[in-house]
C-alpha cells in the first residue's frame, strides 16, 4: 500500500494513505513522502496491537480501495472498529464499506452546488469541480443512516456565513456532527490566497458554528486555542 504513515500509540492507532486525485492548493499532504508497504505488513502491524480503534484517512483512502476493503475485513475480523476519513471521491466505494466502518469522517470543503469555491480551491477545471461535487453527494447519500462526521476547514477567504448557511442545509440529515476547523491551526494546510497563520478568529469560527448549529445537531470547533463542542 502507498502510505504517508502509519503508528500506533496509547489508545489511538493511524493509517494515513498517500494520494489524493482532488489536488487543494492548501494541502500539505501533496509534499508528504511516500511509503510503499505491504498489505500484510499493514494487517500485521495493526492485528496485532491491543487498542480496538483504528482510524484510516490521510490524503483519499478511496484510491487504494481494493487492497483497503482486504485491510478493513481483516481488522474486522479482529474486533477493530474502523474510523474511515474520506473526501467522497468514489460512492461506490462507500457502499462496499458499509457494516466495516464504525464512523466515517467526510470532508466537506464548501457548498455542494460551489462550483466556483471548489475551482478557487483545487486546480480542478470546470467539468471536473462539477463530477467531484456530485460524487461528494452521492457519498453522502450511500452513507445516510450512519455515524457521520463532516469535517471542513474555514478558509478566511471563502467560507462566509451565507456559505455556511447553505452548507448546514445540505448536510441537515446526513451528519450527526460538523467539524469545522480554522484554517492553518494543524500541520494540514500551506498558506493561501494571502492567509498564512491561523484564521479566522474565535469569534468568527463561533459566528460560523452557531450557524451550522441550526441544521447539526453537534458542531465541533477546532483551532489554534479553540477547542469547543457546541450542542442544540
Ligand atoms: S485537502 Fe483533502 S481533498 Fe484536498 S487535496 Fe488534501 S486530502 Fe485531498
Amino acid at each position: 500500500m502507498r502510505l504517508i504513515t502509519m503508528y500506533k500509540r496509547v489508545g489511538e492507532a493511524k493509517l494515513e494513505l498517500y494520494g489524493c486525485p482532488i489536488g487543494c492548493r492548501f494541502c500539505a499532504h501533496k509534499s508528504r513522502e511516500k511509503r510503499d508497504v505491504p498489505l500484510d505488513q499493514v494487517i500485521k502491524f495493526f492485528s496485532e496491537y491491543e487498542t480496538k480503534r483504528v482510524f484510516i484517512g490521510g490524503a483519499e483512502p478511496a484510491m487504494q480501495k481494493r487492497e483497503l476493503l482486504e485491510l478493513m475485513k481483516a481488522l474486522r475480523k479482529r474486533g477493530k472498529e474502523i474510523t474511515l476519513k474520506t473526501v467522497g471521491t468514489d460512492p461506490a466505494f462507500l457502499k462496499d464499506t458499509l457494516g466495516l466502518v464504525h464512523r466515517y469522517i467526510i470532508e466537506v470543503r464548501a457548498p455542494l452546488d460551489d462550483v466556483e469555491a471548489i475551482r478557487r480551491m483545487t486546480s480542478l477545471d470546470e467539468d471536473a469541480a462539477k463530477a467531484h461535487l456530485a460524487d461528494l453527494k452521492n457519498s453522502l447519500e450511500v452513507l445516510k443512516g450512519q455515524k457521520v462526521r463532516s469535517m471542513t476547514r474555514v478558509l478566511p477567504t471563502i467560507i462566509d456565513p451565507e456559505r455556511m448557511e447553505r452548507m448546514g442545509q445540505q448536510l441537515e440529515g446526513y451528519v450527526e456532527e460538523a467539524q469545522l476547523i480554522q484554517f492553518m491551526s494543524g500541520g494540514n494546510d500551506v498558506p493561501f490566497e494571502g492567509s498564512d497563520r491561523p484564521s479566522p478568529p474565535l469569534e468568527r469560527m463561533e459566528e460560523l458554528g452557531e450557524i451550522m448549529l441550526r441544521h447539526v445537531p453537534v458542531v465541533l470547533l477546532q483551532g489554534d486555542g479553540i477547542d469547543a463542542t457546541m450542542k442544540r
